[in-house]
């Protein structure tokens, strides 16, 4: 299922960098991104969240990587926005937060 939400959300930013999505457990956030080997680590935990939240995830973490940057910067929110209105995404992270105790980095 990860991995289709990952086509999903591949398809949806216009992400045309191969990307995996491997799950391990994670002390500080609930996901990450390598910029250099271009792989998504969930914790095991975001595969108890709803469908939607879970390609959040996955949209927040390539945003990342499109944006070439670690930051939320307005260019990372440019590319959430192309998936989900910034009131949405809040929705989601506080939805997600509230779910996990955790934020995603
Ligand atoms: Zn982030």
């Amino acid at each position: 299922m990860l991995d289709e939400l990952l086509q999903q959300a591949k398809d949806l930013l216009g992400c045309q960098r191969q990307v995996r999505v491997k799950v391990r457990p994670l002390k500080t956030s609930i996901a990450r991104v390598s910029f250099k080997y271009g792989t998504i680590t969930v914790d095991p935990s975001v595969l108890e969240l709803d469908e939607e939240e879970i390609l959040y995830v996955l949209v927040h973490e390539l945003a990342h990587l499109k944006a070439e940057t670690t930051y939320h910067s307005s260019a990372f929110w440019e590319e959430v926005g192309k998936v989900f209105p910034e009131n949405k995404a809040r929705e989601l992270e506080d939805s997600i937060m509230t779910k996990l105790h955790r934020r995603m980095v």
